[in-house]
């Protein structure tokens, strides 16, 4: 079998930090204990089972500021998606020693909507409703920021004549960008005059757009990562819209039912940001080994 590795695939620059960053701190016996991650790490349960064996624990709730809720000593790692100021504030309040994992391009959005808001504009964040990357951008710039994720939020929107003559767009890093520039486009239908910042990562534009142009051509897609995972997501998402490719989404091999791949010539293979790379070359190995049912 034909195994076409997509690449650049898997973790991108801000998980491997945050993991490092949480193993530094695990190993430090100066950090005050309990350790607990405000929220997964990372979307990847694979990921969090080896931190649990260090002795992190990974807390869940429905947004960061109830999770944290439930610490009242030691420390709390704030992940890679970042978290809002009220976060931060309460867990200093509780007296909690804070460890920030936020990724970099993730803080340029934080500080690009604060610097929006001081020059007077109102900010239409496109992201995903319930995700914790918007909840903390969001929770930056309170009052002056509505969440969109879909043309029908925008036909929502109720803005004063103040907002609407001010306007900028800005976006979660982990979206598809066609579907951005789709949602942006109409936008600018309804709002001309809309300034517009794109927010897409490096990282999420360069394995989007390696599975658009290195998946045709392939019979099928295997995207490994985690369900949660937004980003993993939009990969299954270019390979069937932009690459033309059928595409499935799974967690590790022990998903991979050896049917998709009967009668399949080329198999393109390609993982989240979030996704352990062993788990991804387990899948490689797999379907390069792969022998149709008739040939065995
Ligand atoms: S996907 Fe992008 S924004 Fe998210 S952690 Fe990775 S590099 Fe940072």
């Amino acid at each position: 079998m034909e195994v076409i590795k997509i690449s650049p695939r898997g973790y991108c620059y801000g998980v491997v930090d945050a993991l490092q960053l949480v193993r530094q701190t695990a190993k430090d016996p100066t950090v005050p204990r309990p350790i607990y991650i405000i929220g997964q790490i990372v979307h990847n349960r694979h990921a969090i089972e080896e931190l649990t064996n260090l002795g992190v624990i990974t807390l869940e709730g429905p947004d960061r500021a109830s999770i944290l809720e439930q610490v009242n000593e030691g420390t709390v790692i704030f992940t890679a998606h970042g978290v809002s100021p009220l976060v931060k504030r309460r867990a200093r309040e509780r007296g909690l020693n804070c460890i920030d994992a936020t990724c970099p391009d993730v803080t340029v959005t934080h500080d690009l909507v604060h610097e929006l808001v001081a020059k007077g504009y109102y900010i239409l964040y496109i992201g995903k409703k319930g995700h914790p990357e918007p909840e903390g951008v969001l929770g930056e710039v309170p009052g002056h920021i509505s969440l969109i994720e879909n043309e029908a939020d925008v036909d929502a929107l109720v803005l004063t004549p103040a907002q609407e003559e001010k306007l900028a767009i800005s976006t979660q890093t982990t979206l598809s960008q066609w579907d951005t520039r789709r949602v942006i486009e109409y936008i600018k239908t309804l709002y001309p005059h809309a300034e517009v910042h794109i927010d897409i990562c490096a990282a999420t534009q360069t394995r989007q757009e390696a599975v658009a142009a290195q998946a045709r051509g392939a019979d099928l897609t295997i995207v490994v990562g985690d369900p949660r995972s937004n980003n993993t997501n939009r990969l299954v998402q270019v390979s069937e819209e932009l690459a033309g490719v059928p595409a499935v989404r799974i967690e590790d091999l022990s998903q991979l039912n050896p049917a998709w791949l009967e009668g399949k010539k080329r198999v393109a293979v390609t993982a989240g940001a979030s996704t352990p790379s062993q788990l991804t070359r387990e899948v490689i190995r797999y379907i390069e080994q792969y022998q149709p049912a008739a040939q065995q």
